[in-house]
């Protein structure tokens, strides 16, 4: 088998795998405060620092949580009191599932600066929600810029991070992150919301008042052990870059790649067959054994016409493009294997 959907969920790191076994035979609740729940609590607040320490936060605002669309739902739902909210046109569905005014993308897939300058202008207070990169195409956002515009007219931005984290450096100015522990080789069931010091989100699953009253519920001690391991092993590496860049170059004619203009994360490619639907392309590449994705993995069960590929103007190959997501530890021969059943598979659906 060829694993290429790390933009699903990453190669499992073995190291962080270990972190979380090792975890799962703490005996203790990290909110107990006998010797074995001061123990938890050990393993809690190192994983915290070095995931805070990782990706520029500090540990007493960075708040766990169990997942990316935790960490997103935080930040919109508990940091937009009085605030409308405003989010790109190609962000993930744990973003687009919040009621929004959407910024819209240029044909290369990076968000219109004009477009977003134009309504922070024409409205009261925002919160902008921009990922760094994209999901299914790699695109990164001109996020410096974006932030430099949030500042400009005091909105609050949040980026989310869970493609980017580990695979590219993350700009500075955001007031709050989200990262997944399962996109960066931790086990699932682990996220993180990083915010500016001074910034109080509102809980949106309240309890026992747990995360310092932002975030109820006890937390699942071993995905985040895990995370706080794989946060410090995931950092940018020019292999996958050089692996994704052959595997483009060697694509058979008529083949297109979304995005390719625009800056992209080095482990990503969505590729469009003009005229072949992207489930029957999934069908064949999966009988050949390469695991690949069309969208987003919450959408990958229902094969349907990508939002990304759409709000980029490329409504033909909205249903025609794979998603190409090389992981960590993708094998030296990764383009070699791909191509040969690309190639095939290209040649028997175009006939
Ligand atoms: N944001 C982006 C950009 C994603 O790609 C994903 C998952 O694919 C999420 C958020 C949700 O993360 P999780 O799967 O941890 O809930």
């Amino acid at each position: 088998m060829l694993y290429l959907d790390a933009n699903a969920t990453e190669s499992p790191r073995p190291a962080a795998l270990d972190a979380a076994l090792a975890a799962m035979r703490v005996a203790g609740n990290p909110s107990s405060i006998h010797a074995a729940g001061r123990a938890a609590r050990r393993v809690l607040e190192d994983a915290r620092e070095a995931i805070a320490r990782a990706f520029g936060g500090t540990p007493a605002d960075t708040v766990l949580t169990a997942g990316g669309t935790e960490a997103d739902t935080l930040a919109l739902r508990g940091l937009s009191a009085g605030r409308r909210i405003l989010a790109g046109a190609t962000e993930h569905p744990a973003i687009r599932a919040i009621p929004h005014t959407e910024i819209p993308v240029l044909p290369d897939g990076t968000l219109d600066l004009a477009a977003l300058e134009r309504l922070l202008a024409e409205g009261g207070p925002a919160l902008v929600a921009v990922m760094a990169a994209n999901n299914e195409t790699g695109v990164l956002h001109p996020l410096e810029a974006v932030a430099a515009l949030c500042r400009a007219h005091g909105a609050l931005l949040h980026v989310d991070a869970v493609q980017a984290a580990g695979r590219i450096a993350i700009p500075p100015g955001w007031d709050s992150l989200a990262i997944s522990g399962h996109k960066l080789g931790a086990p699932m069931g682990a996220g993180a919301l990083l915010l500016r010091p001074g910034l109080h989100p509102q809980a949106i699953i309240t309890g026992g008042g747990q995360e310092r009253g932002r975030r109820g519920g006890t937390e699942p001690l071993p995905a985040i052990a895990g995370m706080g391991v794989a946060a410090g092993l995931a950092v940018p590496d020019p292999r996958i870059a050089a692996l994704r860049d052959a595997i483009e170059a060697g694509l058979p004619e008529g083949a297109l790649v979304a995005g390719q203009a625009a800056p992209r994360l080095p482990n990503t490619s969505c590729i469009i067959l003009p005229g072949v639907s992207a489930e029957r392309q999934l069908l064949l590449l999966d009988q050949a054994g390469v695991c690949v994705s069309s969208g987003s993995a919450c959408s990958s069960g229902k094969v349907s016409r990508s939002h990304v590929l759409l709000a980029m103007g490329l409504g033909q190959g909205a249903g025609q493009a794979i998603r190409v997501s090389l992981p960590w530890d993708a094998p030296e021969d990764t383009a070699e294997r791909f191509l040969a059943a690309y190639r095939a598979m290209a040649q028997r659906l175009r006939r």
